[in-house]
């Protein structure tokens, strides 16, 4: 008998690691102090005396080292491991500590600093105990290759967000038309918004808005679209004007802006501009009063206006100097002054405008 053991443990050498002994065909016998026993030569020792000592005792299921049909074989308590029911392999005691030791590093490391974050496993992961033939058992790492971890973290967190100001349109009738006038700065608003946030292995796989509290208020922008028409003068009124002279020599000027909407800054321009070298004389284009002759705060730079009869007005802005008095009688074609480019003027020119009535009309329909 004891030769069969010797024979066998040499076989089961590597995996020997018993915690209590039956010997050959003896299954009834039991030799608890065995279960002490970790070096393999040892308990072949102990175990060739105690097979001559050792009384009957209990049926022993526990333990591990079992010789049966003159082999020996050891059985090992351990777990069965499953995955989504799946069954993946038996590990001992120590490989299931080891398996969710890894496993809690492995959710640790997803772990979010967010309050109330949960970090779950995506899988159902199921040990069932048992008591195993140890050639069954295999590593927790043999275990841990088959297992495609998933750490699934969720948590609801705040964000403090812009609430975007909407543009509205209001049509005008004190603006030209399609002239376009901010009367009202949009002003964005603010809203805290809770998001419940899941993530896989620290990836951010949804994110789903669930409450939403308005902070302030957006303002709307409120653009004014101008309606109003310029006047465009009739013949009857341009008869009223009787003669007019053109307010330049014309041998080195033209137009460099016309009267009316102009498209590149969207401005509504009351007069037209004529490019002439600076210093160039103006002259007064019909008779008249110097209204005003002075320095024109709102971007004329210096400006001289007449009042003419019939509720005609002439207009001569960005002037570099002025000649002509402000409260003094004047005639169509005195000098007023010489072309300049002051105040809001990117060049020599000479701005020119006509009101009728007090209303800006194109100098064009005049001097065309
Ligand atoms: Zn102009």
């Amino acid at each position: 008998m004891c030769a069969v053991i010797v024979a066998a443990l040499t076989v089961a050498a590597s995996t020997f690691e018993g915690n209590g002994a039956y010997i050959g065909n003896a299954v009834e016998k039991y030799c608890p102090d065995v279960s002490q026993v970790t070096n393999l030569s040892e308990i072949v020792v102990k175990a060739q005396s105690y097979y001559s000592t050792c009384s009957p005792y209990s049926t022993g299921e526990d333990d591990s080292v079992l010789a049966q049909n003159d082999s020996l074989y050891k059985t090992e308590k351990g777990y069965s491991v499953y995955v989504n029911d799946e069954i993946l392999g038996n590990v001992s005691e120590k490989g299931k500590v080891n398996l969710e030791k890894h496993i809690e590093e492995f959710l640790s490391s997803y772990k979010s600093d967010e309050k109330n974050a949960k970090t779950v496993l995506t899988d159902k992961i199921e040990y069932a105990r048992g008591t195993f033939d140890s050639l069954s058992i295999v590593s927790s790492q043999e275990i841990l290759a088959q297992m495609e971890l998933e750490a699934k973290t969720t948590y609801t967190t705040t964000c403090s967000e812009e609430i975007p100001f909407e543009v509205v349109y209001e049509n005008s009738d004190q603006i030209f038309t399609d002239c376009r006038v901010v009367s009202t700065e949009g002003k964005a608003g603010q809203k805290n918004v809770v998001y419940t946030v899941s993530e896989i292995n620290g990836e951010v796989v949804s994110k789903t808005a669930e409450k939403e509290t308005v902070v302030a208020d957006a303002v709307n922008q409120v653009v004014l679209v101008g309606t109003k028409q310029p006047v465009t003068l009739s013949a009857e009124d341009i008869e009223k004007a009787g003669d007019y002279v053109f307010p330049l020599s014309g041998q080195s000027c033209y137009i460099s802006s016309d009267f009316g909407y102009r498209e590149f800054d969207g401005s509504f321009h009351n007069g037209t501009d004529y490019a002439a070298d600076e210093g160039t004389e103006v002259y007064c284009a019909a008779d008249g009063v110097v209204t005003f002759a002075g320095w024109d705060d709102t971007g004329y730079g210096n400006y001289v206006v007449v009042t003419h009869e019939n509720g005609y007005k002439t207009g001569y802005a960005h002037l570099s100097s002025i000649s002509a008095e402000e409260g003094k009688k004047i005639s169509a074609g005195d000098i007023i002054g010489g072309v300049g480019s002051t105040g809001y003027s990117t060049g020599n020119h000479l701005h020119l405008n006509v009101f009728y009535n007090g209303e800006s009309v194109d100098p064009q329909e005049l001097f065309g």
